[in-house]
């Protein structure tokens, strides 16, 4: 069983790997080879450019896959000063980072997985989480009593996406516990997710969980429960079908400035006649040169023969590689920013260096700054050019920035 005691280490040993945030800009402990920028500033404006064209409805903020990459200790205390009052996330692990920088009033969802014998300190510490299995419930009632707290349960409905979600028979036995326990059990939500509303090729399946979901919502109703709130709308469904917004909205991607979809931004930009981006990137990847030399025509660059350098290079090597997440693919390929100008990648990603040609770029030394996302000066290289490159969506690119990389906010 899980014990406060090793949550707690968990929490601890997170807060300790924090970097602490430097004073001025780009001041970065000497130890960091490479480092992931948060600019706040751009984060409130998102936060505020949604919480105006969602005012109808509650936002939970998506914090799951570390905040996108963002840092889930880095984007809840800024999002919670900032109006939101619901976090949402996968599973336990993810939960035990965020409510380590929580205010007691904020909620927080767990909207996955959850070892069966964790529900003590989840129920304890009044953590919403979906139930999507009656033996789940039965082992969070099981809990409750001990706890002497009810569970505080969001019942995930099967609409259609056919991941998980209780279908009518599940969640008949479901109501069934909750009618023998109803004291162990608070309906806090009833919700459900769909599948692909970022794309218009999915309409009909939408529409249909739509008509499911009501139905099934019905179910509860009879039994008598007036849940807290209904939702069902990711980002991309609360842009593109509005009725779908309900009490509660899950906001991932918005938050961080980038669009679930060219379609989904299309669609705002019909609905609110808007031109310009509304959005702000929020997160910069950066490092800096490591060594700086010349190699002579003729030669090869890096390992094998992946690139021959046909006239004399200038080459600037840089300490991140495809252990930090710079994806083995942009071999002679990717992209980075060194003095404001685009610098060709060559050669082969090796584990920890990859090594940039800047024949064309004068004065580069040691330690000066490199772009790997993005704005340096006039130029800026986007999460989509690059994951265009590597064949990953915004959300994947994201989420497998390591953990490991310290995320520093830029006031
Ligand atoms: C990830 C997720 C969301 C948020 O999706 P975005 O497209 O990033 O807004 C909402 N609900 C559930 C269940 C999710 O898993």
């Amino acid at each position: 069983m899980i014990n406060n005691k090793q949550i707690t280490s968990v929490i601890r040993k997170k807060q300790n790997g924090n970097v602490p945030s430097p004073k001025k800009e780009h001041r970065m402990p000497s130890y960091t080879r490479t480092w992931i920028e948060i600019d706040k500033a751009a984060y409130i404006h998102n936060l505020k450019f949604l919480q105006q064209i969602f005012q109808d409805t509650e936002i939970a903020a998506v914090v799951k896959g570390n905040a996108y990459g963002h840092g889930i200790e880095q984007i809840v205390p800024i999002a919670q000063n900032n109006g939101i009052k619901y976090f949402t996330v996968f599973s336990l692990d993810e939960a035990c980072r965020a409510f380590s920088v929580m205010n007691k009033t904020t909620k927080l969802i767990i909207m996955g997985y959850i070892p069966n014998d964790s529900y003590d300190w989840v129920i304890k510490n009044e953590i919403e989480f979906f139930v999507y299995e009656p033996g789940d419930l039965a082992d969070a009632i099981k809990a409750s009593k001990l706890q002497k707290k009810p569970a505080l349960v969001h019942l995930e409905l099967e609409t259609g996406m056919n991941r998980t979600g209780l279908d009518e028979h599940n969640l008949k036995k479901a109501l069934k516990l909750i009618n023998e326990n109803k004291k162990n059990v608070h309906i806090a939500g009833v919700c459900t997710h769909f599948a692909g509303a970022e794309s218009i090729a999915n309409h009909v399946r939408i529409k249909r969980q739509i008509i499911n979901y009501n139905r099934q919502l019905l179910q509860v109703k009879k039994e008598g429960y007036q849940p807290d709130k209904l939702h069902m709308a990711c980002s991309a469904a609360a842009i593109s079908y509005p009725r779908t917004r309900k009490d509660l909205i899950r906001v991932g991607i918005l938050q961080y400035g980038f669009w679930p979809s060219f379609e989904t931004r299309i669609a705002y930009m019909q609905k609110y006649k808007h031109t310009v981006d509304p959005l702000r990137r929020v997160l910069s990847w950066k490092s800096r040169v490591m060594h700086v030399k010349t190699v002579e025509a003729g030669e090869f660059i890096s390992y094998g023969t992946a690139f021959f350098a046909s006239e004399k290079k200038k080459i600037a090597v840089v300490p991140v590689g495809y252990a930090d997440g710079f994806n083995r693919s942009l071999s002679n390929n990717g992209r980075v920013l060194i003095h404001g100008k685009i610098a060709q990648v060559i050669g082969t990603i090796n584990m920890n260096m990859l090594i940039a040609d800047i024949t064309p770029i004068k004065n580069v030394k040691p330690g000066d700054e490199v772009v790997l996302i993005g704005k340096q000066k006039n130029n800026t290289i986007n999460v989509s050019s690059f994951s265009e490159f590597t064949q990953q969506v915004n959300y994947e690119l994201l989420t497998r920035l390591p953990d490991s990389i310290p995320r520093i906010i830029k006031e």
